[in-house]
């Protein structure tokens, strides 16, 4: 979710580019969506922020584990 910094709306998609009110440009991912992603900085799907589901823990390329970020 991200927050409009001249109005305070908060109710924003994570593409969001635009204020849905007043029209201002909004920060780039202020609040960084909750996504599973390998936590090995080594490895190429951490590189990538290849995004895992929910449920997975590890990464299935190198078995680090994965974690929200
Ligand atoms: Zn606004
Ligand atoms: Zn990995």
């Amino acid at each position: 979710m991200k927050t409009c910094a001249n109005c305070g709306e908060r109710s924003y998609r994570v593409e969001s580019r635009f204020c849905l009110k007043c029209g201002s440009t909004l920060p780039d991912a202020e609040d960084v969506p909750d996504i599973n992603i390998c936590t090995n900085p080594d490895c190429d799907y951490h590189k990538t922020k290849f995004i895992y589901p929910d449920g997975a823990r590890f990464c299935d390329i190198c078995g680090s584990k994965t974690a929200h970020a």
